[in-house]
This record gives structure tokens, sequence and C-alpha cells, in this order.
């Protein structure tokens, strides 16, 4: 069983796996690779001077959640299931993953929440049909479902879903873990 499946591996879903798997969740996932970031041309992400092609943003945010100890699954999950203690993540090839939490940054798909009971609304934002009726925090109508990044209705926009990624997942970490969680490294001082 997973801490925290994440549904969706474009910038919300990696900027997540990066924080939850650096924090020690055991952290899944699963992507299907059909986002909105593979068609952009980014020149407006912080740290990018020179720009950075959405298709680069989406590996290099791969790479860093693997690297941060995220495992990562290709595929599309097709329902949701949830009672007991978590959810069940189901694959359209048949394969189960239960987790404690499941994090949706499904940027515009919304099918998946919806066949779980999810609700969801009209999106804020010009050509954004649906998106999930998330509280402040993340949560959904449905325990142990969250939802961030552009799922979440923040923006369309990588820095801010990336970033928003992030948030959820320090509310999720926090309430599994009953503390507010911080991740900060510290420069250490010169030698010698
Ligand atoms: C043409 C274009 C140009 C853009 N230009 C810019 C720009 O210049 N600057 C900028 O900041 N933003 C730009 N954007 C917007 C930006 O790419 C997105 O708003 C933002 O990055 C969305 O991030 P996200 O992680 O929330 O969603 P996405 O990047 O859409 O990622 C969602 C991921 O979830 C996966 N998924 C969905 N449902 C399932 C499922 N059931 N099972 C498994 N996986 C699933 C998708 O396949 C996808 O990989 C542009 C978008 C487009 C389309």
């Amino acid at each position: 069983m997973y801490d925290l499946i994440i549904v969706g591996g474009g910038p919300a879903g990696a900027s997540a796996a990066i924080f939850a798997a650096r924090a020690g969740l055991r952290t899944l996932v699963i992507d299907e690779d059909k986002g909105f970031t593979r068609r952009a041309m980014v020149n407006n992400h912080l740290g990018f001077p020179d720009g950075i092609t959405g298709p680069e943003l989406v590996e290099l945010g791969r790479r860093h959640a693997e690297r941060s100890g995220a495992e990562w699954l290709e595929g599309s999950v097709t329902a949701l299931e949830v009672g007991g203690e978590g959810v069940t993540a189901v694959t359209e090839d048949g394969q189960r993953q239960e987790a404690r939490d499941v994090l949706l940054t499904i940027g515009v798909r919304t099918a998946v929440a919806e066949s779980a009971g999810v609700r969801t609304k009209p999106g804020s934002e010009p050509r954004i049909p649906s998106v999930v009726d998330a509280q402040p925090d993340g949560r959904t109508n449905v325990d142990h479902v969250w939802a961030a990044g552009t799922a979440g209705d923040v923006s369309v926009h990588t820095i801010i879903t990336a970033g928003d990624g992030a948030r959820v997942a320090i509310n999720i970490i926090s309430a599994q873990r009953g503390e507010r969680h911080v991740d900060h490294d510290v420069l250490q001082a010169p030698t010698g």
C-alpha cells in the first residue's frame, strides 16, 4: 500500500511527488502523458531565463520525482474505488494500486474524478471546461481524495500549477503526520 498515489504527472503532479517522496511517503505517480504542458513553450517559469519547452519541463519533473524516491507508472487511471482506510486506483490494464490518499493532478481531464463521485465545476480560466471542486487546502468532497494544479482551478501557468502541487502535497504530508511539514535543506558552509 502506498502512502500517496498521484494521478497525473505534469508540473503539478511531479512537484507534489518530489515533496511527498522527499518526506518519506511511499509515493506512486500514475500518468498517461496526455497533458497540456506537452504542447507548451514556456518562457515565464522562474529558473529558465532562456525558456524551456513543455516536454522538457515534464521530463525534468519526472526525473526529479524519481530521483527523490517516487515510483512512476505509465498508464491511465480508469477508476478510483474509495472506502475503508484509503483509495484504490485501477488502471486500464486492470492493475490495482492502493494508497492512504490520492491526489488528482489530472489537468483538464476530469473524467476519472467524476466517475469516483468527486464533485466538479466549470473552470474559471479560459478554455478550461471542468475542474475539481476542491476546498482551499486541496481536499475534495470524497475522503482521501485531493486535487491540485489546473484540476484544482488555480491557474493555467506552469509555475503556479507546480507550486500548487507542492502546496497540496505539504497539506497531505502534514495531515498524515499530524504536524505541519517543512522541507528545507541548508547550504553547507564552505570548508577550508
Ligand atoms: C499550447 C499551450 C501553451 C501553453 N503555454 C504556456 C506558457 O507559455 N506558460 C505557462 O505557464 N503555461 C502554459 N501553458 C499551460 C500549462 O502547460 C498548464 O496550464 C499547466 O502546466 C498544467 O499543469 P498540470 O500539471 O496541472 O496539468 P497537465 O500538464 O495537463 O498534466 C496533467 C497530467 O495528468 C494526466 N492525466 C489526466 N487524467 C489522467 C488519468 N485518468 N490517468 C493518468 N493520467 C492522467 C495527463 O495525461 C497529464 O500528463 C500552455 C498550455 C498549452 C496547451
